[in-house]
């Protein structure tokens, strides 16, 4: 390749390296953070100060802030529910792109830290939202902290999905959807030993962008956590139209043994994990910027 071919390639490739800013330890930190606040069911107090912490935090990063506020019908009864959204604007009308997570975690009779479910993709977004704050995009890019992704009881359409079954509802009537092109959703992505599901409700397309630049990084093999069908914040998204793709580590400690017990720590998570997968969301949301 002749150098003047090389520094086009480079000028090219500029915005993407940009990306590389994403900070495992950071998305680490803002876990423990996130996990500090204690177990997280909707409504609870715990909930309440963390989301209050998600909107001071994505307010000094220079985003505008959307609470969308509504009232879930449980079996437990109706509970006050939040999802927090921040908005980073692109150019005047503009398409759009997010990428998401949710910040509840399911009711235990125990004490339950949720530190990968769901502290992971709180902190990992937050992160995202950091790290792309003065990287100018085309579209506009949403960050979203879902909440009441977990069910009460056994998980059925009716209980679980919550923040995401009304976000998009709301997005589909004030005409949000229509100008989104893709919506990148993190679950449990933050285990020691990373092994990312190739989820198969996913748009085809978009995984393949994404398992392409995880490649092209070196981190294959850490995308290889079996190919199987997982139902999580994307699906309603995907129900009404939307091109949505779901990361997740779906197999937690022995046998999955750790996924929504005691067991699911800070300790059992590395810094490391959220580099990987954080470094390859960053760079294939400005990938889908450039299209
Ligand atoms: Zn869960």
């Amino acid at each position: 390749m002749s150098r003047a071919k090389s520094l086009i390639l480079a000028a090219l490739l500029a915005p993407v390296l940009w990306a590389a800013d994403f900070s495992g330890q950071s998305a680490y930190d803002f876990t423990a953070k996130t996990v500090a606040f204690g177990p997280r069911p909707p409504g609870s107090p715990a909930s309440r100060k963390l989301s209050a912490w998600l909107v001071t935090t994505l307010k000094s990063f220079g985003y505008q802030v959307i609470e969308d506020r509504f009232t879930a019908k449980t079996p437990r009864g109706p509970v006050p529910m939040v999802n927090i959204i921040a908005k980073k604007p692109g150019k005047p009308g503009a398409r759009a792109l997010a990428v998401s997570g949710h910040y509840d975690t399911k009711v235990f009779p125990f004490t339950f830290a949720g530190a990968n479910d769901a502290g992971s993709s709180t902190g990992a977004v937050l992160e995202l939202a950091r790290c792309l704050k003065g990287t100018p995009t085309a579209k506009d890019i949403y960050f979203i902290f879902h909440d009441g992704e977990e069910a009460y009881g056994e998980w059925s359409a009716s209980d679980s999905l919550y923040g995401s079954r009304n976000l998009s509802a709301r997005w589909r009537k004030d005409g949000t959807l229509a100008r989104l092109d893709a919506l990148i959703n993190l679950d449990m992505i933050g285990d020691k030993d990373l092994h990312i599901v190739e989820e198969e409700y996913s748009s085809e397309v978009l995984r393949r962008l994404l398992w392409d630049v995880a490649a092209r990084k070196g981190y294959q093999r850490h995308f290889d956590g079996g190919r199987f069908a997982v139902e999580d914040d994307h699906v309603p998204y995907l129900r009404l139209g939307v091109r949505a793709l779901n990361l997740i580590d779906f197999s937690f400690g022995p046998n999955h043994s750790w996924w929504h017990t005691p067991q699911d720590t800070m300790d059992k998570l590395s810094p490391q994990s959220f580099q990987i997968v954080g470094s390859v969301v960053a760079e294939t949301i400005l990938v889908l910027d450039r299209q």
